[in-house]
């Protein structure tokens, strides 16, 4: 079992100019343990981001196939957070906003 991703809402989120936090999932379940996408072409990665809209689990811009972007073109998706131990810090692709 994969255990769960979970964002904590916080209410500094106010001040941030991105409308689409309000309305993430505060749990998603991972859809792999690691990029799907690479997993499935044998590729490899830097670093893992996860989408908090649906789970899907992707590569990072500092990878070849940055998978994590392309989820969010094909999906429109708008945040994800990042899927590195120890890293919780959000990024919205609509509004590039980071959130720490
Ligand atoms: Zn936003
Ligand atoms: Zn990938
Ligand atoms: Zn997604």
């Amino acid at each position: 079992m994969t255990e769960k991703v979970t964002v904590e809402p916080s209410p500094s989120w106010r001040d941030v100019d991105c409308d689409h936090l309000a309305s993430i999932q505060t749990e998603v379940t991972p859809s792999a343990d690691g990029c799907e996408e690479c997993l499935q072409m044998g590729a490899s990665w830097v670093h893992l981001r996860i989408c908090m809209e649906c789970g899907h689990v992707g590569c990072c811009d500092v990878s070849v196939n940055k998978h994590a972007t392309k989820h969010y073109h094909a999906t429109g998706h708008p945040v994800m957070r990042s899927y590195q131990p120890g890293e919780s810090w959000l990024w919205c692709y609509v509004d590039s906003v980071f959130i720490d």
